[in-house]
């Protein structure tokens, strides 16, 4: 990459939640394999975020590369309106049998924010079938479910994303998000408000919608899974569909296959991407009951209303069941357990830091929340110059590995942190 592209980069490209005309430093990537990321100048860094929860199985796999190279020799994608292919029905069909119990019905979309969309049409069509106008949906306060419209409504409040699109953006009600800790007592007052705004609303909510366990990038914050369960049987007494966002969570990152596991629940809609492609590509899936989908089939618009072109993309299909294939080959349990214990030993001393708030693990997710936000460029090239990559936002600094990572590398990443405590606090 020559000094030209770079300036054509800031000029001309748009990156992840940045300005035209004040861009944050996007550093050159040539290459990537395992965990190891290679800067263009030759640098190589230690990968402490599997590219935003997806690469769990590290870059560049054999098994991975294998797969797409040999579905594009076949098709690489083919409409999925009145036809139907090999890699989509196999990975749905592993998809039924892995999720939580009762989730049969599976839609393949092509990025997160699509899943969810299509949860809350499902949601919203769902209830037009049964002959009630129900529109509003429940979500947490601290919640994140994606950028396009129908996500952004049910993120928090609180960010700029509401007050931007004011007026546009539907009004749905927010409860206040769980305070008792993963790793903490569970306190019964923790459900009140949640219980309370389903109690007051209930003949209008059409859904819930929630991040199971760990709420990601609204302060990645985790929870305790009584909350879930309470909100499980909550939903059953008042009738409404509870929408897991596992989007982030699913496929293993927090020590159970999917969050809704810790609270042994199943949710009427489960979203699903990031990791299902390992990573590769993008796509989703939003998966529903037997029941859901009988009711919107049986309503008046005789369908389920979506329908994108890439719908079913077998290139995506196929490497996703290869990832699931891996998922379980590699042991995905003793990896995030290993991860888990590293984690712990690594971080949970960092606590001691004056300018840190507070540090959670759990599974191969480790979080050091500072008291004040972060410079995010120096701290980003602080880690850059110890070799790892961490990407911190707001008060956050958090690790998120893929699978692979050997404990020499994480110490890498775990020391990366400790150091720039030290050195910039
Ligand atoms: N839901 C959750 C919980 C997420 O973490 C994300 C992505 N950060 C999304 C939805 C949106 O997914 P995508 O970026 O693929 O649209």
């Amino acid at each position: 990459m020559t000094p030209a592209d770079i300036e054509f980069d800031q000029r001309h490209i748009w990156h992840p939640y940045t300005s035209m005309t004040k861009p944050l430093p996007a550093y050159p990537v040539e290459s990537a394999s395992g965990v190891m990321l290679q800067l263009a100048d030759g640098r190589q860094l230690v990968d402490g975020m599997s590219s935003w929860w997806a690469a769990i199985h590290g870059y560049n796999h054999p098994q991975l590369n294998q797969a797409a190279i040999a579905q594009i020799g076949k098709m690489s994608h083919v409409m999925f309106g009145g036809m139907t292919h090999p890699p989509a029905i196999a990975l749905s069909r592993r998809l039924v049998e892995m999720t939580p119990a009762g989730l049969e019905c599976v839609f393949l979309a092509d990025s997160g924010s699509v899943a969810v969309e299509v949860a809350l049409k499902m949601a919203m069509q769902y209830w037009q079938a049964r002959g009630e106008k129900r529109q509003t949906l429940l979500t947490l306060r601290n919640g994140y479910h994606g950028d396009t419209f129908g996500a952004m409504s049910v993120c928090d409040p609180q960010n700029s994303m509401h007050s931007l699109y004011q007026g546009y953006l539907p009004q749905h009600l927010f409860a206040d998000a769980p305070q008792s800790r993963f790793d903490g007592e569970w306190n019964e007052a923790d459900i009140a408000p949640f219980a309370n705004m389903l109690d007051e609303n209930h003949h209008k909510i059409a859904a819930v919608i929630l991040e199971p366990v760990v709420q990601g990038a609204g302060g990645m914050r985790i929870y305790h899974p009584l909350y879930l369960k309470r909100v499980r049987k909550l939903c059953d007494e008042y009738g409404v569909l509870l929408i897991a966002d596992e989007i982030a969570t699913g496929f293993g990152r927090t020590g159970k296959l999917f969050a809704c596991d810790h609270a042994g629940i199943s949710p009427d809609i489960l979203c699903l991407g990031k990791a299902l492609t390992g990573g590769y590509m993008t796509l989703s899936a939003t998966l529903t009951t037997r029941h859901v989908a009988q009711v919107i089939s049986d309503g008046e618009a005789g369908c389920f209303m979506h329908g994108p072109t890439f719908m079913g993309n077998p290139l995506a299909c196929a490497v996703a069941n290869a990832s699931l294939y891996l998922l379980a080959e590699n042991r995905w349990q003793a990896q995030v357990l290993n991860i888990e214990k590293q984690l712990n030993a690594g971080l949970r001393p960092l606590a001691e830091h004056p300018a840190v708030a507070d540090v959670r693990v759990l599974g191969a997710i480790g979080v050091v929340e500072m008291r004040q936000p972060v410079d995010m460029a120096r701290l980003q090239k602080h880690f850059v110059g110890q070799g790892v990559w961490i990407r911190p936002f707001g008060k956050l600094i958090y690790l998120m590995p893929p699978y692979i990572i050997s404990p020499e590398e994480l110490s890498k990443l775990t020391g990366a942190i400790a150091s720039a405590l030290t050195t910039l606090y």
